[in-house]
């Protein structure tokens, strides 16, 4: 397919294999940010062919693996109502939460629906003025803008019967937490490129001098990952910490301001809680005050939900780049993709869903 199949050019991945190799004196540790690059590493083998000396470890990108079990929880409690029409993308609906997941209520009589865009969420609102619509909002900086959009349309058109659960994570402080973790390994960064398409990549620039580490805004397809491997691994062996781009087709350096405009309209950063690592400060979105009446948690007022996650689930550690799926005693025994204990084993883009896949 083309603008696809170029990017998985067995002999271009060879130069670029034989080009690391070349370059590599010492070892190095470099975390891929994004659940799709770890899903790509994985699947396309990309770590064998590396040398020894080279460890990628996986980090916190996936959406779906670190939107909390109390989020969860929320979502079941208001899609259970029977004044509600409950609207998700679909790799949300088998996430399970304490008592089950979206998919259990929708069988149980919960209007569920998977939808394509929180735009065609507004359309049932519209369509359905004597039920609440909620859309569940999760995701990184990429989704973002559309959510965002969702509800400044909701409000333009004076539609009240929408409203957004929101659970918004923000990459840039995750990567500050990793970074100053006592427990830190990680040396550089492979960056999401989706995520900087939006958002540039102006914000890295603090956080590679303060922490001296090399950022590399990076894609998805297996070329794309070589490159910016090789590209991490030249600025280590030479001691630079700089922000590079990789993913120079899709990504400018102040990102797509008209989002950002938008997003900033509606969303103000506050702490997030993120599933298997904890709070982070100023790591997420909520609705700005002019926008709550949309926020779906203060609509159906849920109050504190708590919940505990599995005690055998390293999923925290291995979020955070310390530890490999394999490690975990539980990996393809007791937590499998079908009984997911912890997050990293729920979504296809996490870690351990992607090991069990491609590595058992
Ligand atoms: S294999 Fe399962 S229990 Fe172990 S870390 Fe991964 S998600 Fe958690």
């Amino acid at each position: 397919m083309k603008y696809l199949d170029e990017y998985k050019d067995p002999k271009l991945a060879a130069q670029l294999s034989r080009q690391i190799y070349k370059i590599t004196t010492k070892p190095w540790v470099i975390m891929e940010v994004c659940g799709g690059q770890t899903h790509a590493i994985v699947k396309f083998g990309i770590d064998t062919l590396l040398p020894d000396k080279i460890e990628l470890v996986h980090g916190p990108g996936c959406p779906v693996c670190v939107t909390p079990l109390e989020m969860i929880d929320r979502a079941l409690a208001i899609a259970a109502r029977h004044d509600v029409i409950f609207c998700s993308f679909g790799d949300m609906l088998r996430v399970p939460g304490t008592g089950g997941d979206l998919l259990s209520v929708k069988a149980q009589g919960g209007d569920v629906r998977i939808v394509y865009s929180p735009l065609d969420a507004l359309k049932i609102a519209q369509d359905n003025p004597k039920k609440e619509i909620v859309f569940f909002a999760v995701g990184f900086e990429t989704t973002a803008p559309a959510n965002a959009m969702a509800v400044y349309q909701a409000r333009e058109r004076g539609l009240h019967n929408f409203s957004l659960l929101v659970s918004h994570v923000l990459v840039p402080p995750a990567m500050e937490a990793i970074l100053s973790s006592k427990n830190n390994r990680v040396q550089g960064f492979l960056a999401a490129g989706h995520v900087c398409t939006v958002m540039g990549y102006r914000e890295y620039s603090p956080i590679a001098a303060k922490y001296k580490v090399p950022i590399v805004v990076t894609g998805f397809e297996p070329l794309d990952i070589l490159q910016g491997i090789a590209m991490c691994v030249e600025q280590l062996e030479e001691g630079q910490y700089d922000v590079e781009n990789q993913y120079a087709r899709s990504v400018r350096a102040e990102g797509n301001v008209y989002a950002q405009d938008l997003i900033t309209k509606v969303f103000c950063v506050t702490p997030r809680k993120w599933r298997g690592i904890g709070e982070i400060p100023q790591s997420g979105f909520s609705l700005t005050p002019q926008y709550r009446d949309y926020d779906a948690e203060l609509k159906f007022n849920l109050g504190d939900i708590k919940t505990q996650e599995s005690r055998d689930c390293l999923s925290g550690l291995i979020l955070q780049g310390v530890k490999k799926p394999h490690e975990c005693p539980a990996f393809a025994v007791t937590c499998t993709p079908e009984h997911p204990l912890g997050a990293t084993m729920v979504s296809s883009e996490g870690a351990c869903s992607a090991y069990y896949r491609y590595k058992r």
